[in-house]
């Protein structure tokens, strides 16, 4: 008889986040403060993120205690299930096997969540009012609005306008989870009203909300910033993805030979692969392989360069090395509004940069293509971020019939797509553009990166 999924009990939820970066032999530099480029310490972040946050942010311990009270939350959906698209294999035709790891069961729909609920508990933990965040897609206000309401906290959300626009379902989900939502650029704050003044058409982007948000937190009291992906506490509270998913191969009596996960900021993907990538790094699985998928729109880690940069637009955030598109960036109207982010997590960064993983990018057509293959076989409709990953393992598979060989492939099906269907529909009615970025785009965004003395 044919296994198809992988469950874990309630009291097999992990008890401890894994550090992958108390394993890296380098690991990323330190932050640089946005006005002076000087090494930042804990006292500087401490006006944006709450206390605990700030610690894990810099740890170097290896594993790290899930609170209780968090834990409590998370088995509201988790363990998620570990699923083997037995269907999806045999409509390729590929000896590979396919494994997926499916986060579309947390009630917002994707991920995001791990993190959102760790962040609230701490900053309840810590006496705050509320946090100000800001959102592409939705995805990520969501799953804040949704765990500050479970903590008694507020969520004030700058949604970028032009998902503001085209996605309204998202909006209103955050606001039956009792969040506040203002399309970005916004008039609440001066960084909103900068850009406005220069560009009043813009349709906005993560760098802008991303600033506006943080000016928010820091002029009200009792509020402070969250931040749904990039940084290190992000993709450290999503390694309980990985965690579960290290066990669910165990019961499949399998081990992958391929992880591959889409990477907007990187969270998901880092979630799911980091620990498996322990492994490669302590040299007991040296072939081990880890893809990165990232939009054409936004191609930070195929296109852009490995520099330091500031993570946010009006350059009040932290200053990181990572593959960048200059902080100035704006990415074309893609539908993967998760991928528009002009960085990328410096801990993905440094491993690209040492030859630990690769990186990849995909127009958004051909990814649908593999969305759609994976949904007549499957049944789940994906995220258009999530297609991402799903055309690196379609790719993945078919070289595996060519080469007949049968590698195992892990992706993380970081969320389900039902607020994107208009994507759907505009590639099913081949309504959908494929936007070429320039070259000479890309250069003017990166001419604008700070001069950081070696
Ligand atoms: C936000 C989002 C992403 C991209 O963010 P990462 O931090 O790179 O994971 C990917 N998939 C889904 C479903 C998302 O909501």
């Amino acid at each position: 008889m044919s296994q198809f999924k992988y469950m874990l009990e309630e009291n097999e939820l992990p008890t401890h986040w894994y550090n992958l970066i108390a394993d890296m032999k380098n690991p990323p530099p330190p932050y640089l403060h946005p006005a002076t480029l000087e090494v930042m310490g804990p006292d500087d972040l401490a006006p944006v993120f709450p206390q605990a946050l700030i610690m894990q942010e810099a740890s170097r311990e290896r594993y790290i205690e899930i609170p209780d009270q968090v834990r409590d939350v998370l088995k509201m959906w988790r363990p998620s299930p570990l699923y083997r698209a037995r269907r999806w294999e045999k409509a390729l035709d590929t000896p590979a096997k396919i494994y997926y790891k499916w986060e579309g069961v947390s009630p917002p729909g994707s991920h995001k969540p791990n993190t959102a609920v760790a962040q609230c508990y701490y900053a309840k933990e810590e006496g705050l009012d509320g946090f100000a965040t800001e959102t592409g897609a939705g995805q990520w206000g969501s799953a804040l609005c949704l765990a500050a309401g479970l903590f008694g906290l507020q969520c004030k959300v700058f949604m970028v306008t032009i998902s503001y626009h085209q996605k309204p379902y998202r909006r209103i989900a955050m606001e039956t989870w009792g969040g506040t939502v203002v399309p970005s650029p916004s008039t609440e704050t001066k960084a909103g009203r900068d850009i406005l003044a220069v560009d009043p058409d813009t349709t906005g982007s993560l760098g802008i909300a991303i600033s506006e948000a943080i000016e928010y937190a820091v002029t009200h009291d009792g509020f402070k910033y969250s931040l749904g992906s990039v940084v290190n506490f992000v993709l450290l509270h999503q390694t309980v993805v990985g965690l579960e998913a290290r066990k669910q191969m165990e019961m499949a009596g399998d081990y992958p030979d391929i992880i591959i996960g889409c990477a907007g900021g990187g969270s998901n993907a880092a979630g799911l692969i980091y620990p498996f990538l322990k492994d490669r790094l302590d040299g007991s699985r040296p072939d081990l392989r880890a893809i990165f998928v990232e939009s054409t729109a936004c191609p930070s880690m195929t296109r852009g360069v490995y520099a330091y940069d500031w993570g946010d637009t009006a350059k009040t955030g932290p200053v990181a090395k990572m593959h960048t598109v200059g902080h100035g960036f704006i990415p074309a109207p893609v539908h993967a509004g998760g991928l528009r982010y002009h960085g990328m997590a410096p801990s993905i960064c440094a491993l690209l940069d040492q030859g630990e993983a690769e990186a990849r990018s995909y127009h958004q057509n051909v990814c649908f293509d593999a969305a759609v293959s994976f949904a007549r076989a499957e049944g789940t409709i994906v995220a258009p971020e999530t297609a991402h990953a799903v055309r690196a393992v379609y790719d993945e598979a078919l070289a595996c019939k060519e080469a007949g060989e049968s590698k195992v492939i892990l992706f993380n099906n970081s969320g389900h797509g039902h607020f994107d269907l208009a994507a759907y529909d505009a590639y099913l009615r081949k309504d959908l553009p494929d936007y070429v970025l320039e070259e000479e785009k890309v250069q003017r965004a990166l001419k604008e990166l700070p001069q950081v003395p070696a």
